[in-house]
């Protein structure tokens, strides 16, 4: 069971819904090319710095 912190419900290219790290846009890479668990970790540690609450 994959259970993680970011959205994975969002796809880190065009914003658009993912399910099962298939982005429902058929414009996006990742409609045609399902993202990779490891693959969407580059995207969590990328750019969005420490966003904690405080
Ligand atoms: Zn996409």
């Amino acid at each position: 069971m994959f259970t993680r912190e970011f959205e994975a419900d969002r796809c880190p290219l065009c914003g658009s819904i993912m399910m099962d790290g298939r982005c429902a846009d058929n414009t996006c890479e990742f409609h045609w090319r399902p993202a990779e668990p490891e693959e969407l970790l580059e995207f969590e540690t990328g750019e969005d710095t420490q966003r904690e609450a405080g």
